[in-house]
């Protein structure tokens, strides 16, 4: 049974790709300094899957910023605007052209925007869009993938496996920059460039290559399945003696099993941790000359691995196709997971017994194979840890289960309707038309970021922080009160992050030290634990809303991060569903909302950025995550009265097919993101005639650009052509904790300023 990995991260365990690359970016390093640290990495994290006996081990799994773009100068698709980083300085090489193309480019008199960005299919880690055209050409230009493997066959004793994103998913997660085509038809143009890297790959002595094809598990076309037998026929004819290991992972191929599994390919692999189901169906299809990759070891998250379920799948899929058939894998690549978990020093040394980093999944991996071949002892050690963890006190609090079972309709719906709750505070609140305000964060000035790192490593008491942050708020709240703001902000000056903020001060969250995960190029993210049943042992945020409060006599918003958002943006528990864990923390964003009214808040916004980025892969599995996404929201905003205003706050905002999701999360006021799109994103909110208040965003935060009220003016008006005037709200986009303050204050000015233009009209 051979040990098979898809992938390995890549910055390194102390983040050195990061720390190398920014160095390059900013001219400190050269370029055989950046390529040393990389060759570096890659030896580093060949000889650790080699030291944990997997059998194929990966390469060109290595990126100095995104797989995808790697695939795009692999197969020579540069767009034409990035033609002169090489032609007008010639000192230029492959690798800047190439970060030209992620990160834009501004030297030599050029002036290049980057390429687009985007979530990888539901992970947390963004590529760079591939572009197509309309007289789109393919042909080999980087010869990176041959480097890697020629490096690799020198350090390692098994043949390495190459590693490359197929051609219908890498056109799938492309776009068309031209109308009149569609980019799944460039599909005969591109594969001979595959066909021409594959028998490289074999001159040089390749065996296996894994050709990733995960849009195998998502809804295709008819056309798009056509392109996959077409793609796969080709390739086979012209590639004889290479070893293809057709990779699929994050969902379960359903109706494409057939179309998969009569691929003419040496081996299939699935992803058993998301979709355990698919299984049977695909052993019972699997022709005798294909044989099956099985990943048994979660590359999403941080848990360690139950030997006795992935033993079943193990064994069932021996049963039927013979050890020689089977190989042994992670789900998924482990790009998505941290470093190594021995780096870790402060976690309580129970919960940390239940947890695996990528290099401890490689053990696993290794581990599931001795114990086919007969070793119990580890099998015995993995059924005491899980079973520690299944019974430990320190994760199972029975009041939080039992308050979570006894939700009920009402606990998720607010006394009145919407209609009823504007009358009421309307006349609580005597808002003029178009209020104004901001959706919570002020600019995180380098003062306000040290202040934080002072106190951590002891240099400034508690109570000297807490002065210096009450200082910060209250020339905040003075300077919105100057300026005209309606409804005002503190600041968030106390908040690192929004997720960790509340994940620091809930029970049932661990940090980590070095537990990050890339998250595009160079950036990393360290997500919160939820280890356990989550409770609320004090008040989270009633502290400074309340001194916020005390220090005007305008209202204040309370500011919280939705439940949906915290379990998005958090590695979560695998031993019970999403939606359990989402409905414990917003019980306990309840009990916030309800003691922020208490204490004389009347406003309280909570944000759910991630509500859309959580929909499954499948359409056919949205109703079910919209039902309890929203209810769980619901249930956080239901628990006072009338007469206190709920607002929700959205970035990203792509609602076309969700829109009566969002409607039903019943908000007094929904803020979101529109300037960019010059309110295009609120024909959604209008075609639905989205009955609640509304805020589309009247200016990109995003950059340091300062609007004028005659724009501002003019996208106001635009929203009241779409939605009834009397329920737009004026804000900004998003948060401004990313902005300096001499343009965030102009810019908010010219914001007030074009409110009261148009409250002169009517
Ligand atoms: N209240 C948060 C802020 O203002 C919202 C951030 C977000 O939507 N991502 O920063
Ligand atoms: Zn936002």
């Amino acid at each position: 049974m051979l040990k098979n990995n898809l992938g390995y991260p890549r910055v390194g365990a102390l983040r050195e790709l990061k720390k190398a690359s920014e160095l390059y970016w900013s001219g400190q390093y050269g370029r055989d300094d950046l390529f040393a640290v990389a060759r570096k990495l890659r030896l580093q994290h060949w000889q650790i899957q080699t030291d944990a006996g997997i059998d194929l081990i990966p390469c060109n799994d290595f990126s100095f910023y995104d797989q995808v773009l790697d695939t795009s100068l692999m197969l020579g698709n540069i767009p034409e605007r990035y033609t002169p980083v090489l032609t007008q300085n010639k000192a230029n090489t492959e690798i800047d052209l190439y970060f030209a193309m992620a990160r834009g480019y501004q030297r030599d008199g050029l002036d290049i925007t980057a390429m687009e960005m985007t979530k990888w299919f539901d992970t947390n880690y963004h590529y760079i869009v591939p572009e197509f055209v309309k007289d789109q050409q393919f042909r080999l230009f980087s010869e990176k993938i041959f480097d890697e493997f020629n490096l690799a066959k020198q350090h390692l004793q098994n043949t390495p496996k190459p590693v490359l994103i197929g051609p219908v998913t890498y056109l799938l997660v492309g776009k068309e920059k031209q109308a009149g085509f569609d980019r799944i038809d460039l599909i005969k143009k591109l594969v001979p460039v595959y066909i021409e890297v594959l028998n490289r790959l074999k001159g040089y002595g390749a065996g296996w290559v894994q050709i990733d094809e995960p849009y195998l598990a998502l809804d295709l076309t008819q056309k798009e399945k056509e392109a996959y037998v077409y793609a796969y026929k080709e390739i086979s004819k012209n590639c004889k003696g290479v070893k293809l290991l057709l990779t699929t992972y994050f969902e379960s191929l359903h109706e494409n099993t057939e179309l998969a599994v009569n691929l003419p390919v040496s081996a299939l692999h699935i992803d058993l941790v998301r979709a355990p189901h698919q299984l049977d169906h695909v052993l019972s299809l699997l022709p005798a000359s294909i044989s099956l990759s099985l990943g048994v070891v979660d590359g999403r998250n941080i848990w360690k691995n139950d030997y006795i379920r992935s033993l079943s799948h193990i064994k069932k899929a021996i049963t039927a196709l013979g050890k020689d058939r089977v190989m042994v894998a992670p789900g998924c690549s482990l790009l998505h997971t941290p470093f190594d978990l021995d780096l870790e020093t402060t976690i309580n040394p129970e919960i940390k017994n239940w947890m695996a980093f990528a290099k401890q999944k490689l053990n696993e991996v290794n581990e599931l194979a001795s114990i086919i071949d007969g070793d119990n002892e580890l099998l015995q050690a993995n059924i005491q840890a899980i079973s520690s963890r299944n019974l430990s006190k320190l994760i199972h609090k029975h009041d939080v289960k039992q308050r979570t079972e006894a939700i009920t309709d009402t606990d998720a719906q607010r006394d009145s309707s919407f209609a009823a709750r504007q009358k009421i505070q309307q006349a609580r609140f005597k808002l003029p038309l178009y209020p104004t305000t901001t959706i919570g964060s002020f600019p995180q000035t380098d003062d306000i970021r040290s202040l934080r790192a002072r106190l951590k490593k002891g240099e400034l008491t508690t109570a000297q922080y807490d002065e210096a942050i009450e200082k910060a708020t209250i020339d905040a709240i003075r300077w919105q009160e100057n300026i005209g703001l309606d409804v005002l902000v503190h600041g968030e000056f106390e908040r690192n992050d929004m997720v960790e903020y509340f994940g620091e001060r809930l029970d049932g969250f661990l940090f980590t030290k070095n537990g990050w995960v890339q998250s595009y190029g160079s950036r990393c993210v360290k997500p919160p634990v939820i280890y356990g049943d989550i409770s609320r042992p004090a008040d989270m945020t009633v502290r400074w809303s309340s001194f916020a409060q005390a220090n005007t006599n305008k209202l204040m918003k309370g500011m919280l991060t939705g439940p949906v958002t915290i379990l998005q943006w958090s590695f979560v528990r695998d031993d019970q569903p999403r939606s359990e864990t989402t409905y414990q923390i917003a019980l306990a964003i309840r009990d916030e909302v309800v003691a922020l009214e208490q204490a004389g808040i009347k406003v309280i916004q909570i944000d759910e950025p991630a509500i859309r980025e959580g929909l499954p892969l499948r359409k056919k599995d949205w109703a079910a995550y919209l039902h309890w996404a929203v209810r769980a929201f619901r249930v956080s905003a239901s628990g006072v009265r009338d007469e206190t205003q709920i607002h929700t706050h959205m970035c990203y905002s792509e609602f076309n097919d969700i829109i009566g999701n969002i409607a039903d999360m019943d908000a007094d006021v929904i803020t979101i993101e529109t300037s960019r799109s010059q309110m295009d994103l609120l024909s959604a909110f209008a075609d639905f005639k989205y009955p609640n208040e509304i805020g589309p965003g009247v200016y990109d935060i995003h950059s340091p650009r300062v609007p004028t009220v005659t724009e501002m003016v003019s996208l106001i008006e635009k929203a009241a052509n779409l939605l009834p005037a009397g329920n737009i709200w004026v804000n900004p986009d998003c948060g401004l904790k990313t902005r300096h303050w001499p343009e965030t204050q102009v810019a908010l000015v010219n914001m007030v300023q074009a409110a009261k233009q148009l409250r002169q009209l009517v």
